[in-house]
């Protein structure tokens, strides 16, 4: 067998490559985790599942004991400190914090399951990392790339004369425009902070530069190095985390390893938003990833881990998502079409081979997919459980869907009394797919035009 022909989007080259592992027995994969002060939202869920298919895709092509896969916890963040005290006033901030940071991730873990996501080879906390980041710390300032002042210590951008390759920002540019006054202490603008003291409410740990927590840009350097090596495959994210929070690892790392590279390829997937428009709270349309699946709290109704996975999937992971009720609906009729045509049949290595060739062409999924809605028995119960779908079989096709059902039907007799046949027609086609026959009758009583149905 020849080398597996996986070509991936590089944010840093701007374009696609044929990706070359560096080790094609170890490759290395590391994406940002949850900072864990508050439930994951619909949004956070995207990097999660987009970063889990790329892992499992990965685990394919090379074999599965042949992927590193390193997702970190976030447990030591200002966010953090602020919702502690915040929710259990009064109470002494350090067990407030472990009570907030313990609830979160545990619902995390929860969430990620329900997705169908693997877990991560490597976990990391950061509050388990805190020696290797004081360290990069110490290499940093010896290496004339970080000084103390104020009770920080900070990263000095013009240290580093291609900082910006990523995000592509020239650092003049960035001087020039930057409109926030330049803090006092700080030699340049876009300086970072490393370090910072803690008073004694506050987490903190003993140091050459005080009793003190470190920056969040740092964690991710530290924690890559210590499980990834100091260069390894591919580095993942949202598009958000490009500027300053990827740029400032790679500062770090290069920086602190005297490298070329951090990580080969930087990945990024796109933003999602709601009917329209970007999820907040003032808005009132931001939902979690727990009330999604275990409230009414969207579209009147719950729904499965897996057909928000499948909705998710269904526009590439570089486009935004405009995120919608008839989004999930439709991932949940192709999940009872698949669960339908998979029947009892077995999971085996049987994975689809041309749905593979789509994957790895930058994960096209919606090319895997189209080919997937064509196989049957095995091959499709196989492919799918190697994308993360198997709990849809658990459901049975009929049972699962009566209110789907009822609410097409009825939409389709509306169509009918608007004349849209074209429409109505359609109805009837998706739901035969789903094994639904519909038979078209007359109420005895009211003469009105009624449908029942029956599964073939
Ligand atoms: P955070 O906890 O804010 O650092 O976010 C965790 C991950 O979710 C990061 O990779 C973010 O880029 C990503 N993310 C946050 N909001 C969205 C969104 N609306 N759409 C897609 N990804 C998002
Ligand atoms: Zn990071």
């Amino acid at each position: 067998m020849g080398e597996p022909r996986l070509v991936l989007y590089n944010t840093l080259t701007r374009r696609k490559e044929e990706f070359r592992p560096i080790d094609p027995d170890n490759l290395r994969v590391y994406a940002c985790g949850p900072t864990v002060y508050d439930f994951a939202h619909i949004g956070n869920a995207r990097p999660l599942i987009v970063f889990d298919v790329l892992f499992r895709l990965l685990r394919h092509l090379y074999g599965a004991d042949h992927v590193t896969y390193v997702r970190n916890i976030t447990d030591v963040d200002d966010k953090i400190n602020a919702r502690a005290a915040r929710d259990y006033p009064g109470m002494e901030l350090n067990e407030a914090i472990a009570l907030v940071t313990g609830k979160t991730t545990d619902q995390y873990h929860a969430d990620a399951k329900a997705l169908g996501c693997l877990e991560p080879t490597i976990e990391p906390r950061a509050t388990d990392n805190i020696a290797q980041m004081q360290n990069m710390i110490s290499t940093l300032i010896a290496r004339g790339h970080a000084y103390e002042a104020a009770g920080e210590v900070l990263f000095d951008v013009t240290s580093m004369p291609d900082y910006g390759a990523l995000s592509n920002r020239k650092l003049e540019d960035q001087q020039a425009g930057a409109r926030v006054a330049v803090d006092e202490h700080k030699k340049n603008p876009g300086d970072f902070v490393l370090w910072k003291q803690s008073n004694d409410q506050e987490p903190g740990w003993p140091s050459p530069w005080g009793v003190g927590r470190p920056g969040w840009h740092l964690e991710c350097s530290a924690m890559s190095e210590r499980f990834l090596g100091e260069t390894f495959d591919i580095h993942g994210g949202g598009l958000d985390l490009i500027f300053p929070h990827h740029e400032n690892e790679i500062a770090q790392s290069r920086c602190a390893h005297g490298s070329q590279r951090m990580a080969n390829v930087w990945m990024h997937n796109g933003f999602l938003q709601v009917e329209g428009q970007k999820m907040s709270k003032s808005v009132g349309n931001f939902i979690t990833i727990h009330e999604l699946l275990a409230t009414d709290k969207f579209g009147g109704r719950s729904w499965p881990g897996e057909v928000l996975r499948l909705a998710m999937l269904m526009t590439h992971y570089r486009d935004p998502i405009d995120f919608s009720r008839r989004k999930l609906e439709e991932a949940e009729r192709l999940l009872a079409k698949f669960a339908r045509k998979v029947g009892e049949a077995p999971v085996t290595d049987n994975v689809d081979a041309e749905s593979v060739a789509f994957l790895s062409d930058d994960l096209n999924f919606s090319g895997a997919l189209a080919r997937i809605s064509a196989l049957e028995g095995e091959v499709l119960a196989s492919t799918l459980s190697m994308l993360g779908f198997s709990q849809y079989r658990i459901r049975d096709a009929a049972g699962m869907d009566e209110a789907i059902i009822a609410e097409r039907i009825a939409e389709r007799l509306a169509l009918i009394a608007r004349k849209d046949w074209t429409q109505a027609d359609a109805i009837r086609d998706e739901l035969a797919e789903m094994g639904v026959q519909l038979k078209d009758g007359k109420d005895p009583e009211t003469g009105e035009r009624v449908t029942d149905w029956e599964m073939r």
